[in-house]
């Protein structure tokens, strides 16, 4: 199914030197997920003489499903076209572990919720008014091609299109060149929106890791939004290299109800997702015209798998060097050389030694300043920050594992 706002007649006559190259659209967004949209809406508010059009394809018929939200923290002074959607603010925070249960608290950095049904809605609002952008659902793209001067895309079932760009949008995990010693780990997990009988959430605080959970897997959490005192995101969460069974996460979330004493509980919804924690460095690109973005492109912090705010800086970056397509645009690294260097620093150590999860998490949110936390969590502070922030883990290993990822970071240059 095609929707979009049509052209006006002089658009019309610019475009016909390239429908006459049978281009479908001078940008193709493969995917409109998070990162697909992120980026359509961004070059669909400029205008169209300097952006050419956009065609984005997806094989879902139906785009605005509440399979998830996103959470990152927001009042970091940048906008961006999805603040409207935000349902939930929390402005404090608890991490508790065996030994460590504490409570933070930043008020102009609230950690900020917005689910994906919402999102989708306003991306549409945005694109279906903006001349020359067509979303063309119930479309998978098998293989991108790049050309020279443009871009096919091979449909399932036949036919292609094509574009001068492609911005490969299809989630995942990105192409990586992978070195002996890197850790690739998933973020994977379960997540269920309960009512419960009992009054047992504090609606005013996110509980981000619960710790006192088995930790024979590898690092494992449960995290807890509460959105009234009957209804939270109740999600149990693992850094390891494979998911695991449904009923496994099913059995940990139950667990953890029973303990806080929910009663009976009805699940209103559900979410589930295996998100890359890597530190290997991200391939090139397969061509020059095919930018991967999102997850593709690598916005998945390697320390955390948060990817939303990620996505929303690269698309910014992205969009303001994209041009009409004619010209190929440059590499726009998602994170800095620092931030990649302490994500290596960081899941390294946590390879190495995974049982002290509780202990390196417990300590870094009971020491470091929430501030610092925030600015490394969201990549906006730089070796400082970072610095503060290591220091509150466990030294000796941390150092030591600085030291080899240092020569590892130095060898990927
Ligand atoms: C349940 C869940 C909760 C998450 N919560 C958070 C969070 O709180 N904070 C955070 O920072 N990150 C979070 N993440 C991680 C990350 O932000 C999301 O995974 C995000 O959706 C990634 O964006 P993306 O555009 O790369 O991929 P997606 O949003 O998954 O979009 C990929 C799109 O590509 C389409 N597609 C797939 N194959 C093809 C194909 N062959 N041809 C054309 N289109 C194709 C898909 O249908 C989809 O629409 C979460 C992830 C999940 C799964």
């Amino acid at each position: 199914m095609e929707h979009g706002a049509t052209l006006s007649g002089d658009d019309e006559r610019r475009y016909e030197d390239t429908t006459a190259m049978e281009l479908d659209a001078e940008h193709l967004i493969v995917g409109a997920g998070c990162a697909g949209l992120s980026l359509a809406v961004r070059l669909a508010r400029r205008d169209l003489r300097e952006r050419g059009r956009i065609l984005i394809v997806d094989p879902r018929e139906e785009l605005e499903v509440g399979d998830r939200t996103w959470c990152s923290w927001g009042g970091s002074g940048a906008t961006h076209p999805f603040a409207s959607c935000v349902s939930h603010r929390w402005t404090r925070w608890r991490v508790r572990s065996a030994s460590v249960d504490v409570e933070r608290s930043l008020p102009s950095r609230p950690y900020e919720r917005i689910p994906s049904d919402a999102f989708v809605r306003e991306a549409l609002r945005v694109l279906e008014a903006a001349p020359g952008v067509v979303i063309r659902t119930g479309t998978r793209v098998s293989a991108l091609r790049d050309e020279g001067a443009t871009v096919r895309a091979e449909c399932e079932g036949g036919g292609g299109l094509r574009g001068r760009l492609a911005w490969d949008a299809r989630g995942g995990a990105p192409a990586t060149v992978a070195r002996p010693g890197d850790v690739s780990w998933l973020q994977h997990f379960v997540g269920w929106e309960v009512r419960t009988e009992r009054a047992i959430f504090d609606p005013g605080v996110a509980m981000l890791m619960d710790l006192r959970v088995d930790q024979g897997r590898g690092p494992h959490f449960v995290y807890v939004l509460p959105f009234a005192r009957d209804r939270a995101l109740v999600e149990d969460t693992y850094f390891s290299e494979r998911a695991l069974e449904e009923r496994e996460y099913a059995s940990s979330i139950e667990r953890w109800l029973e303990e806080h004493r929910a009663g009976s509980w009805e699940i209103e919804r559900t979410e589930r997702g295996a998100i890359p924690m890597s530190t290997a460095p991200i391939a090139r690109r397969a061509g020059p015209r095919i930018v991967p973005i999102g997850l593709r492109g690598g916005a998945a912090k390697p320390s955390t798998g948060y990817a939303f705010a990620f996505v929303q800086r690269h698309c910014d970056a992205l969009a303001r060097v994209a041009g009409d397509g004619r010209t190929v645009p440059p590499e726009v690294p998602v994170r800095s050389r620092v931030a990649t260097f302490f994500d290596r620093v960081f899941l390294s150590y946590l390879r190495r030694v995974p049982e002290s999860a509780p202990e390196v998490f417990g300590g870094l949110f009971a020491r470091a300043d929430p501030a610092a936390i925030v600015r490394f969590l969201s990549e906006e502070g730089g070796a400082a920050d970072h610095l503060a922030v290591m220091r509150a883990v466990p030294r000796l290993g941390v150092a030591a594992e600085a030291v080899r990822a240092r020569d590892l970071w130095m060898r990927a240059r």
